[in-house]
């Protein structure tokens, strides 16, 4: 239905330009929601999918519109050519700017570019070659194929082209493995590098992306206009694309068409309408745009697309989703196993300090291929915090840890999941809107290394392919192959522990991590989870695990390690575990004899504790 909705689309913005009684102010409008779009949907993937706030896009429409306008007007250069260089100067500079700027946090990002935005702006005013606030007039108009684009009604189709393949290309690269690794920026670093995404680049990468869409509206404006002043390049400007980007809907495609149509006809409207209606000539447009922004931030957060989108649903019916689990591909290469019973971890004496709390106190154990070791212990031991230890969410401030007989303390996150260690958290981190199948094939990153070249043209069609199989069979095997293109969010929260594991098996682990995996689950589905683990382990994995539900623990595991205020209190069989006097003594004082934690830490179990 969407589809066709798309093709409909393209048709009346085929054939508008066409009808004679179109009026030429139409076209005008409709050039300017073209070129803005460009604008804008750069900030859909920056804001509204990446969560990095940005001012500044004027500056870079300003670079692609100051480099043709120099390069054509002065140096006679083919225009064509200097969509090239002026694509290669925004990437320099947009490059630059990024690595210094996106490694800030919280309001220090969208500040800085606020500084750059008017920094641009005021360079582009001052340099005596750019024809300082003059600008540069007498540009050329382009040439297409021997056609010259000089009227609005002929670059109206070389405009709407860029836009839609823009679009097309954009949808692509959300839709990809990269794309999956951008989505997961909004939501906080720690899980998609344990995953190994590096997410400092694909900052970068969105950035840059966000700034050539940016500069090839400025080339196209350029030629469109045939001069260049420094004013539409303002920060004012890059306001308004914001704000375009958060009214139409930041998070989607369509919504950048929207929101930058919306606000051109509005303002366009105001005009028209407020000095009339007011009896002055200030603008007050900008106060209605204020009023409005306000409103869309409190009553419609993610813009109107989404409430469009929905009203049509409920009018036409919900669009389902590709229901069939993805076609079959060819499986992707594993590590090769280490021999069984082979060391595989060894943890040396780790410490962690938070303050003055010892939160892991000199803790070391061992752990074999094809062993399943539990880690045990109250709520506030440091059971997780010796796992983010391990996985290099944290640093430790003492101790070694050997992965395979290669130390991993002191390396990052994403190195040791490239190594062969997966995990899953203890307070389950998924990206809720994305599908249960895009989450897990998340964890496969990894495993093919798709460009963002390859994902915007499509062309990455067989490594696409194998990553969402992998995806499917680990989901399968786990017992959520009835959900794949559910919203992960929609999930009970013991499916969502299930679906972390499928994600943490996707990255074809050696030693697996699992932090509190059969919290919120039925007895029936930990009986199947038990299975699924037993499996695993009788194919060499080496599995640490943390669980409160006993049963579940002493029936699966190898041997456990057991802890109390950061120290090891105990480590052995289950068996002499369960008659530990020490251990008794620290559970249940030493009343009982039998040892019943999942009672004593009910509150875990449903999640609620630390
Ligand atoms: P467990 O997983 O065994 O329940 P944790 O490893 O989560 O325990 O926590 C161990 C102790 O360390 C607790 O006292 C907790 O409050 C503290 N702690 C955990 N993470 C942090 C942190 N990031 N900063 C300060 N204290 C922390
Ligand atoms: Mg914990």
């Amino acid at each position: 239905m969407r589809h066709w909705l798309t093709l409909l689309f393209i048709a009346v913005l085929l054939v508008l330009p066409q009808l004679g009684a179109t009026p030429e102010f139409w076209i005008t409008q409709l050039n300017y929601i073209g070129l803005t779009s460009l604008v804008v949907l750069g900030l859909v993937l920056l804001t509204g999918v990446g969560g990095l706030t940005s001012f500044g896009q004027a500056a870079f429409v300003g670079l692609g519109a100051y480099t043709t306008a120099y390069l054509t007007a002065r140096l006679g250069w083919s225009p064509w050519f200097n969509l090239l260089v002026g694509m290669a100067v925004t990437m320099m500079v947009a490059y630059i700017l990024g690595a210094i700027t996106l490694r800030l946090s919280g309001h220090f990002l969208p500040l800085c570019t606020l500084a750059w935005g008017l920094a641009l702006y005021y360079l582009f005013g001052n340099l005596e070659f750019l024809g300082q606030y003059d600008g540069i007039s007498g540009i050329a108009p382009l040439e297409f194929f021997g056609i010259s684009l000089s009227s609005g009604r002929d670059i109206y189709y070389l405009i709407w082209a860029f836009a839609l393949l823009a679009m097309w290309g954009t949808r692509n690269l959300l839709n990809s493995r990269p794309g999956r690794a951008i989505r997961a920026l909004k939501h906080g670093s720690g899980m998609a590098e344990s995953f190994g995404v590096n997410m400092g680049n694909y900052k970068v990468i969105v950035f840059v992306y966000a700034a050539l869409l940016a500069c090839v509206s400025g080339w196209l404006y350029a030629h469109y206009q045939r001069a260049v002043s420094p004013s539409p390049f303002g920060l004012n400007y890059g306001i308004e694309y914001l704000f375009m980007a958060v009214l139409g809907g930041a998070g989607s495609v369509w919504g950048a068409v929207l929101g930058s149509a919306l606000v051109l006809s509005l303002k366009d409207q105001l005009q028209n309408w407020l000095p009339k209606l007011l009896n002055t000539d200030i603008n007050f447009e900008l106060i209605v745009f204020g009023i409005l922004m306000v409103l869309i931030l409190q009553y419609a957060r993610d813009g109107l697309w989404p409430i469009l989108h929905k009203a049509w649903e409920q009018v036409f019916g919900t669009q389902k989703r590709n229901q069939a689990a993805p076609p079959q591909a060819e499986a992707l290469p594993q590590r090769e196993r280490p021999q069984a019973g082979s060391l595989v971890l060894e943890v040396n004496k780790i410490r962690k300090e938070f303050g003055g709390l010892v939160a892991v106190n000199d803790i070391s154990f061992t752990l074999n291929a094809g062993q399943i070791m539990g880690l045990i212990g109250p709520n506030g031991a440091g059971k997780s915090t010796t796992f983010n230890l391990i996985t290099g969410v944290l640093s430790a401030t003492s101790g070694q840890v050997s992965f395979l007989g290669q130390r991993i303390d002191g390396k990052p996150a994403r190195e040791i999941s490239r190594l062969g260690v997966g995990r899953t958290f203890q307070h389950v981190q998924l990206l809720p809107t994305m599908t249960v199948l895009e989450n897990v094939a998340l964890g496969a990153h990894l495993r093919r290394n798709v460009g963002v070249v390859s994902a915007v043209l499509h062309t990455e069609r067989r490594s696409e392919a194998e990553l969402l199989h992998e995806a499917a069979v680990q989901l399968q095997r786990v017992g959520l192959g009835d959900y794949l293109y559910e919203e992960a969010g929609n999930l009970a929260l013991g499916q969502q522990r299930i679906l972390e594991i499928a994600r943490a098996l996707a990255s074809d682990p050696l030693l697996l991590l699992l932090d509190e995996p059969a919290a919120g689950l039925r007895y029936k589905e930990k009986q199947e989870l038990a299975k699924v683990l037993d499996q695993l382990r009788s194919e060499g994995m080496s599995i640490l695990l943390v669980e409160h539900d006993m049963d579940f623990v002493m029936n699966l595991t190898d041997k456990l390690v057991v802890m109390d205020f950061g120290t090891k209190l105990a480590e052995g069989l289950p068996k002499e575990i369960q008659e530990n006097p020490a251990v008794l003594e620290a559970y249940l004082g030493g009343i009982d004899d039998d040892l019943d934690l999942d009672q004593v830490n009910e509150p875990a179990s449903a999640g609620a504790a630390l």
